[in-house]
């Protein structure tokens, strides 16, 4: 994935000659043994040997068990840098690929970090298939849409490329980042920071098969969807609708074969609304009882079809415990619900599960602080802004948070006083609370309610491409993504980038 050197295009050659001496590179490095202590840094620096990963080595780990037996107490090492690179996108979803591929775009040397095998998190992890929100928006949203338009089948073409095969998603996303030169790395998590007495990022620790690794970077985007980055950074956030961190229900999606799509088709979605109720109902009066009671079944293309019909109430992002039991929970429900339809014999008798989500869909996580904190009152009110990076007008999407189907009393209010189109700044990119870190995604700074409208995927990739591009310009310029107004990053952007 590393391009060399006669692979750069002039525009990343541009972009070398502008920030290889800057004052950032070397306030790193400087920092990184500051924030080691000098002293230790060294001595580190002697016993460092990184792993041969061919023959299998790893870094091992040393430690004691402390006398209660509640911990265990790590022991100090050296951790080899993997990598070094002017932005640094930590997941490969939506937001995360608009954030690589303008960054890269922008003659920036990117490096992406994702801990699925694949690119395109909730897209392509979680078998989503539908695009909302995206069909009003340019650039890297619209390069999407058209490709899957253009290679996917007739249902993909009929909806201007917004119902999809999550598989020909992965491909795209691969062969684009990979054009673009983006660095990828797979099946890697984040899992730490070091930072400095500032507070800003020298370094993110990630561990995969090849044990712990650390890169350093110069601008760092949290598009992790829960926004592990920030979290470990120290930034605040919030989680759900109040202090119970009441949030809304996991979904594990599935595909499935084995139905005439003419026989089913007053249950496809994209026959029309009612199409949802009419299924529920169906489901119901057969003695089959979905946990999410709006089930969504969509024709892909060639007998493949998607399904949502869970929902996992009141499990945590961030517990890997209850994330398991949900998936195993929910997956469970999948195949019961299947079995349950094959009984009632034509036209269900072939139905049969293609593949379920290998990462159960997370609605909500972490909702970072940045410098505007969009509220659901600027969503009803048609909030407009002078650094808009998008605009929706894209409704309220709460799906029940409590199990009887209820939600929190403001939701109703909210709901019935409906969405104007409303702006995404560029400051509720910007964290707050540490230079050169920005968000996308549905990790943005907002309210519950805001989050609902705005973490759809249509926003999500725009929102990357502002954050990736905002990260490349800062540096360029020599300044923080918080000094930049976004306007300045467009004509920048226009006038100082080699297209090739
Ligand atoms: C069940 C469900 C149905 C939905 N329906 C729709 C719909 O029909 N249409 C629509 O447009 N939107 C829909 N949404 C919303 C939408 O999918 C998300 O809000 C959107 O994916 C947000 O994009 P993102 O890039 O911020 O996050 P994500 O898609 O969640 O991507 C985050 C990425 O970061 C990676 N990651 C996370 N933590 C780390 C880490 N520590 N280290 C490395 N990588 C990490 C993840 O693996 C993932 O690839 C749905 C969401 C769910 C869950």
């Amino acid at each position: 994935m590393n391009p060399n050197k006669s692979q750069i295009n002039p525009g990343r050659r541009a972009f070398f000659q502008a920030s290889a001496v800057g004052a950032i590179v070397g306030a790193q490095t400087l920092l990184l043994g500051e924030a080691l202590g000098a002293e230790s840094s060294a001595a580190l620096d002697g016993v460092l040997k990184k792993p041969d990963l061919l023959h299998g080595e790893v870094l091992r780990t040393q430690g004691e068990l402390i006398e209660s037996r509640a911990a265990v107490v790590e022991r100090e090492r050296a951790i080899p840098i993997a990598g070094h690179s002017d932005v640094l996108v930590c997941g490969g979803g939506p937001a995360g690929i608009g954030a690589a591929l303008a960054a890269a775009r922008a003659g920036a040397s990117v490096q992406l970090i994702e801990v699925a095998g694949c690119l395109g998190g909730v897209w392509t992890a979680g078998l989503l298939t539908k695009i909302i929100g995206g069909g009003d928006k340019t650039g890297v949203m619209q390069e999407v849409l058209t490709a899957m338009q253009l290679r996917g089948g007739d249902v993909a073409k009929s909806t201007s490329g917004a119902v999809y095969d999550p598989e020909l998603m992965k491909l795209v996303l691969e062969e684009m980042c990979v054009q673009a030169g983006v660095r990828i790395q797979l099946h890697t998590r984040l899992v730490g920071t070091v930072t400095d007495e500032q507070k800003r990022i020298v370094a993110i620790i990630t561990e995969s098969k090849s044990g712990r690794q650390a890169w350093v970077a110069k601008r760092y985007v949290d598009c992790s969807g829960d926004g592990d980055l920030a979290a470990q950074v120290g930034c605040q956030f919030d989680v759900g609708y109040d202090r119970n961190c009441e949030c809304q229900p996991m979904s594990m999606m599935a595909l499935l074969t084995g139905l005439n799509t003419a026989e089913v088709s007053e249950f496809i979605r994209e026959n029309g609304a009612e199409a949802k109720s009419r299924f529920y109902k169906f489901m119901k009066e057969a003695g089959i009882d979905p946990s999410y009671r709006a089930p969504t079944l969509r024709h892909l293309h060639s007998g493949i079809y998607s399904l949502m019909t869970n929902h996992e109430y009141g499990v945590s992002a961030f517990d890997a415990g209850a994330i398991t039991e949900a998936t195993i929970r929910s997956r469970a429900e999948v195949h019961a619900i299947v079995q349950g339809l094959r009984k009632l014999g034509s036209p269900w008798q072939d139905l049969a599960v293609v593949a379920t989500a290998e990462q159960i869909g997370v609605r909500e996580g972490r909702r970072i602080r940045g410098r505007y904190y969009i509220t659901a009152d600027d969503l009803i009110s048609g909030m407009r802004h002078k650094e808009a990076v998008c605009s929706t007008r894209f409704g309220f999407d709460v799906h029940n948070v409590f199990p009887d189907g209820s939600n929190p009393p403001d939701v109703k209010r909210y709901q019935a006083a409906g969405v104007k189109k409303y702006d995404i700044p560029l400051p509720a990119l910007v964290a707050a609370d540490v230079d050169g870190l920005m968000m996308a995604g549905r990790c943005i700074s907002g309210d519950f309610l805001a989050h609902s409208s705005y973490r759809v995927t249509g926003n999500a990739v725009p929102m990357g491409e502002a954050a990736g591009l905002t990260s490349a310009v800062s540096i360029q310029k020599g300044v923080m993504p918080h000094e930049l107004a976004w306007n300045e990053v467009q004509k920048f952007a226009q006038t100082k980038t080699v297209a090739s």
